[in-house]
């Protein structure tokens, strides 16, 4: 049961979370970002540092993000993995 992105990381991409993970588990898409499921130890670490409260444990996301838990656990794989802070996307 990890953590899991959802709608409000789209187009922000602070970062703030991906410092603070212990297991760098955070990956980098092109609008937002995905935690990789089989990776996430459930720490909540980052949760308090996203700014937009993007982040959930899977049994809490709102009912109107569900899709974001599949969405992490396809796209974390194909994306790189992020572990440090870097400048928010300029258009956003
Ligand atoms: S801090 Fe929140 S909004 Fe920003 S990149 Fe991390 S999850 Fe996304
Ligand atoms: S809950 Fe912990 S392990 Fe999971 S993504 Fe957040 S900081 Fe990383």
């Amino acid at each position: 049961m990890p953590h899991v992105v959802t709608q409000p990381c789209f187009d922000c991409k602070y970062t703030d979370c991906v410092v603070v993970c212990p297991v760098e588990c955070f990956y980098e898409g092109d609008k937002m970002l995905y935690i990789h499921p089989d990776e996430c130890i459930d720490c909540e670490a980052c949760v308090p540092e996203c700014p937009v409260e993007a982040i959930y444990h899977e049994d809490n996301v709102p009912e109107e993000w569900k899709e974001f838990i599949a969405l992490n656990a396809e796209q974390a794989p194909e994306c790189e993995v992020i572990t440090e802070k870097k400048e928010p996307l300029a258009d956003s």
